[in-house]
């Protein structure tokens, strides 16, 4: 008999199966080699590749070499499917899918029979960070792939050589000579650690339910009880009570000894939230699946899945591949949030694969959010999705009372900062009674942009047409994009003008101006630049909970999911950044993080204030987020979609090309342009095409770049087509210009 099996060779492109023969003394047992990981001859290579067998069949019209090797059984049969399904839908390889369903550091070429003896090679610094950094900025590292070996191991701790691979694109050479010059150690570990050490958590009871959860609870319950695949929103504000309904349907599968998948976004992946998940079942039964976990644990959290210890699997997006047997249901908590679409390859969309997975397990998907993704709520429109609401706070809290504060009129009256008048005012009541106030500014940094007043001239990133922000704890220029930093502009260097001035605001600013006008007010930020490390980002709202710390000042951080009952005071500083983005989700993203965010406003008994100051008062997404109207705001929105054809009224491909020569990737872009339109016209096919355009950002990390956007109904003719135009592009042997493809991207901007 023959193996199918797919290489998972670091050579890309190759995304198909090659045939081995079957070792005999697999006669009669052949098909439990599907899903097992084997050793095999390949091509002209001495060495043997690694590969999964991923189907059986009789015989083959090649001359085919035997597996040399067969080693451990990873995946079932199903996870072969959902690969070959995910690489259909996604344009993606199959091996790449695969690895998502693998344990963490599977894919090292290193040690094969590592997992017998569960040890594992880790590299980790060797010399100070420091003192490395120093080195960099004066040239003694000149090679970019150590640089950036050695950069991702300053931010991870520790890592397998696997992880610095495929994050930092060095090789295993690379880290050898690392090694050989003392920059990093590499060590075999036994590897068992807990991520949960240490913590004392009290065991809670469950609530009795009010009469809403407990409706939402008994149509899920029954779905369990069925045995049938179905699909439910909870659509609840904010603090009405959904985790605790999650928490009393896990409990049900719990008792019928059944496994349940809870996916949170990965940003509100803290230790609070699961703790309350360890206080009402144990730790012993909970698994944790996130990227701030290192290797190590995240391998430990996947093996006590797969040995059937643990229960319940708590995890950002790729949890949902974890190694369940026996599901009981699956839960996508802020299930309208951005993280669960995959914007790497394979760039798939989790709440799919859940569906997918539900629909084999034939168990319940629950969706639930105080805000609702529009397609979810049209096909809860559609009666596709169970719509289940909670319309009240559980523990009777009020839903807070919001104001607009239109920032042209404070303009006017001479106010210069950024706080308003009412802003200034709420804040100086907060502190006087002792209250906690969070400010919301999505833009860290302290200028966003440095422009020349003479000439106009605004400083850019050498490598990206972004400008560079300007950041005061180090005094330095940094880009966003790719982090490159230079010092700062006193001269412009395109009229040598002095009158170089800094534009914008950033969360460093903002709370440099709050320590000028409250200077006895403790405060503490929150963004990218000050969550760094491990545990940091829990430290911060720990000490915002426990330290009499009266502003938090953050980004996006600040808004999901915390429960801080002595906040009573919420701050928009400009409502305007998600409005101006380029992306027809503009809307609805504003929508969402107001409502979200005036939501962290008296969750405890004091009625909480949301104060949002906006230069366009007027648009109905502020004024419905004011209203806290869901309804009217989806009502206005959908309307909008269907006239301009946007999902969910549409699938939207996009096909991005970059390259690091401008020509070639517009020629490249043109060429595949042309040769679509051909298609379409001749054969006619219902799809909008648009022509081929520089990217919103037409150069990141020095590569320039163009997009196609489609809007279509994804289907088998849709799947021909891309792969036919993949082709073609393989045809054009263009090998500096990539090709990307993204079906239905959360984030318009990024391709
Ligand atoms: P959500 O997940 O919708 O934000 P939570 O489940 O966190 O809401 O509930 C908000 C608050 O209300 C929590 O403090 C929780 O303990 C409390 N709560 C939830 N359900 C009940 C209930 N049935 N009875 C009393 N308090 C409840
Ligand atoms: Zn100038
Ligand atoms: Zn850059």
């Amino acid at each position: 008999m023959i193996a199918e099996v797919i290489i998972q060779s670091n050579v890309k492109n190759l995304n198909r199966a090659f045939d081995y023969q079957i070792p005999e003394e697999y006669e009669g047992k052949e098909r439990e080699l599907i899903g097992a990981r084997v050793l095999v001859p390949f091509g002209r290579m001495k060495a043997l590749e690694e590969g999964f067998v991923i189907g059986i069949k009789q015989s083959t019209e090649f001359k085919v070499k035997e597996i040399a090797k067969v080693q451990e059984k990873y995946l079932d049969e199903s996870k072969i499917v959902l690969a070959e399904w995910m690489a259909k839908r996604y344009f993606c390889n199959v091996s790449d899918c695969l690895k998502l369903m693998l344990p963490p550091g599977t894919t090292a070429k290193v040690n094969t029979n590592r997992t017998k003896e569960k040890s594992i090679q880790f590299v980790s610094l060797k010399k100070d960070a420091e003192e490395i950094e120093w080195e960099i900025e004066n040239g003694k590292l000149k090679s970019d792939k150590q640089i950036r070996a050695l950069r991702f191991l300053m931010e991870n701790e520790e890592a397998l050589v696997a992880d610095i691979e495929m994050f930092a694109d060095a090789s295993r050479a690379v880290v050898n000579t690392l090694c050989k010059n003392g920059y990093v150690e590499i060590e075999e570990k036994k590897v068992e650690r807990d991520p949960f050490e240490g913590k004392e958590i009290v065991k809670t009871e469950k609530l009795p339910l009010t009469a809403q959860q407990q409706a939402a609870w008994s149509a899920i319950s029954d779905s369990m009880d069925d045995m049938l695949f179905s699909e439910f929103l909870i659509f609840g504000v904010t603090g009405s009570g959904k985790t605790e309904i999650y928490l009393q349907l896990i409990e049900k599968a719990l008792k019928e000894e059944k496994t349940s998948i809870l996916l949170v976004p990965e940003i509100s992946l803290t230790p609070q939230t699961v703790n309350r998940f360890i206080a009402r079942f144990g730790k012993e039964t909970i698994a944790v699946l996130h990227s701030k976990l290192s290797v190590g644990e995240r391998y430990d959290q996947w093996h006590k899945i797969k040995e059937g210890k643990a229960k319940i699997i708590i995890g950002a997006r790729s949890a949902i591949f974890a190694p369940v047997e026996n599901l009981g249901i699956v839960i996508i908590d802020e299930e309208h949030d951005s993280s669960y679409k995959s914007e790497m390859a394979p760039r798939y969309d989790a709440k799919e694969i859940a569906r997918y997975i539900c629909k084999e397990a034939n168990v319940p998907l629950v969706l639930g959010s105080a805000t609702p993704d529009m397609e979810t709520y049209y096909r809860a429109k559609k009666e596709e999705v169970m719509l289940l609401p909670l319309t009240k706070r559980a523990n009777e809290a009020h839903l807070p009372e919001i104001e607009i504060i239109d920032l042209r009129e404070e303009l006017a009256k001479g106010n210069k900062s950024m706080l308003s008048t009412r802003l200034y005012e709420e804040i100086e009541k907060n502190l006087q009674e002792k209250k906690q106030t969070i400010l919301y500014l999505n833009r860290r940094g302290f200028s966003t942009f440095v422009m020349c007043r003479n000439c106009g001239y605004t400083v850019k990133c050498k490598h990206c047409n972004i400008n560079l922000t300007y950041h005061s704890n180090t005094n330095r220029l940094k880009c966003h994009y790719c982090g490159y930093e230079e010092k700062l502009v006193t001269e412009c260097p395109e009229c040598g003008s002095k009158q170089i001035r800094y534009f914008g605001t950033g969360t460093q600013k903002l709370e440099y101006e709050i320590k000028q006008l409250f200077p006895s007010a403790k405060t503490i930020r929150m963004d990218i630049d000050t969550v760094s490390k491990k545990n940091s980002h829990e430290q911060i709202l720990t000490k915002f909970k426990n330290e009499n710390i009266d502003i938090l000042i953050g980004t996006q951080m600040v808004v999901k999911g915390h429960d801080f009952p002595n906040v009573t005071l919420v701050g928009v500083i400009a409502a305007d950044g998600s409005l101006n983005m380029d992306d027809f989700r503009a809307n609805e993203k504003t929508f969402q993080i107001l409502t979200q965010v005036a939501g962290r406003a008296g969750r405890g008994k004091d009625r909480g204030r949301v104060i949002i100051q906006t230069y366009n008062p007027d648009n109905f997404s502020i004024e419905c987020a004011k209203e806290q109207n869901y309804e009217l705001f989806y009502e206005t929105e959908i309307g909008l979609r269907k006239q301009l054809k946007y999902p969910p009224f549409c699938d939207i491909i996009l096909i991005g090309f970059s390259s690091e020569n401008a020509e070639e990737v517009a020629e490249v872009a043109e060429k595949i342009h042309a040769y679509l339109k051909n298609r379409v016209l001749k054969e006619n096919i219902g799809i909008i095409l648009y022509k081929a355009l520089p990217s919103p950002i037409d150069r990141i990390k020095n590569k320039y770049r163009y997009r196609i956007l489609i809007k279509c109904k994804f289907s088998e003719d849709i799947i021909g087509l891309v792969n036919d135009t993949m082709e073609q592009y393989y045809a054009l042997k263009k090998k500096n210009t990539r090709i990307t493809i993204d079906v239905n991207p959360t984030n318009m901007m990024t391709l």
